[in-house]
């Protein structure tokens, strides 16, 4: 069944492994994400089998998913006040930014008998989630009175938000931090972990301060590049996850249409070049399956012209193949397509073993 997601197994397993295998030549572990597939469960077992040392995600309900999977789950989104008793039950590890969840956190790992594990996160300048550095006396005193929590480490996330990128400076503060808390409460932290995709670039130029021992990575895996520059990472593919689908009209028509031009079905106003008669396909894909303008054909002749909600209009006219109706049209994809393809409930996922 079109349209699908073509998986190469083996792909994405030497992805991981070579980021698994960069990380561990510093002594990083490393956390595989899996928000972007949706925990799909069997990419995340591949991901454990290449030695990935945990999984995580932002959402509770993704982690239940892995709940027969022998490793860490870790929950990267701040646990909403609403479902600590799910997070103390699902996930192994949380990450944190707000006295009052802990205490709720708390609350809730001590009704269950547990002891959860939780990250403290700190903000070093991209103005997503974090306690300020100046903040650290203040709140891990407090947290460290928790008994039913333990402390299991710190972590920063830099680029997602205000696009600011690690540096041995900002990674630096981290390890400062990390230092004073130790030592200043008499405490060992396990984790210390130093962002995401985008903090892969000083693996590769050796410049990742000593004492990170932890990467969170979804981005790097699944499209084997770095996310600070965008830069292929060496050793790793970048059509491990492509998109198919059917080609249901193909008619030569004008470039530019004919009538009093309106709005367009998402309430924007189209803009046309004339190229003159063009060969236009439309493919069985549309925007409630997939951000259009983040795929890139295979056949590199092929220009995407736009999309509807379930049509994707392409041009045809300089393809490097001759296509026909029933034909299949193949796309890699940025992180936006691929985020929204596993969300949709109309696209096929097929495993290439
Ligand atoms: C999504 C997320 C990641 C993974 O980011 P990638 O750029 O896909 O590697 C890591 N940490 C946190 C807190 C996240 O929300």
């Amino acid at each position: 069944m079109y349209p699908r997601v073509v998986i190469d197994e083996k792909k994405l397993y030497q992805n991981m492994k070579r980021i698994v295998e960069m990380a561990s030549l510093k002594g990083i572990g490393v956390f595989v994400v899996t928000k972007v597939h949706s925990a799909d469960v069997k990419l995340a077992q591949i991901c454990l089998d290449a030695g990935a040392t945990g999984l995580a995600d932002s959402r509770i309900q993704n982690l239940k998913k892995f709940k027969d999977l022998p490793c860490d789950k870790i929950l990267l989104r701040l646990p909403m006040h609403s479902e600590v008793e799910e997070v103390v039950a699902y996930a192994d590890i949380s990450f944190n930014s707000e006295l009052s969840t802990l205490d709720k956190l708390n609350l809730a790992a001590s009704k269950a008998n547990k002891t959860h594990r939780v990250v403290i996160m700190f903000d070093l300048g991209d103005l997503r989630e974090g306690f300020l550095p100046e903040q650290v006396d203040e709140v891990i005193p407090q947290i460290l009175k928790y008994n039913a929590l333990k402390v299991e480490g710190i972590a920063v996330n830099l680029t997602c938000y205000g696009g600011v990128i690690p540096t041995p400076d900002n990674l630096g503060e981290l390890v400062a931090l990390a230092d004073h808390i130790e030592s200043t409460y008499d405490i060992k932290l396990n984790i210390i972990s130093g962002g995401n995709s985008s903090s892969i670039y000083l693996l590769e130029n050796g410049q990742m301060p000593e004492r990170i021992n932890n990467l969170r990575i979804g981005e790097g895996v699944v499209l084997g590049r770095e996310a600070a520059y965008g830069e292929p990472i060496k050793g790793t593919h970048d059509d491990a996850f492509v998109l198919e689908a059917q080609i249901v009209e193909l008619k030569e028509k004008t470039s530019m249409p004919r009538g009093i031009i309106g709005m367009d079905a998402f309430g924007g106003k189209p803009v046309f070049e004339d190229k003159g008669k063009m060969i236009r396909g439309i493919v069985a894909v549309g925007r409630q399956d997939v951000d259009h303008t983040a795929l890139f054909p295979t056949d590199q002749g092929i220009e995407i012209i736009g999309a509807s909600s379930d049509h994707m209009i392409l041009d045809l006219t300089h393809a490097n193949s001759n296509y026909a109706v029933g034909d299949v049209v193949s796309f890699k994809m940025e992180y936006g397509a691929m985020l929204k393809l596993f969300t949709s409930e109309y696209i096929e996922r097929y495993y290439l073993g």
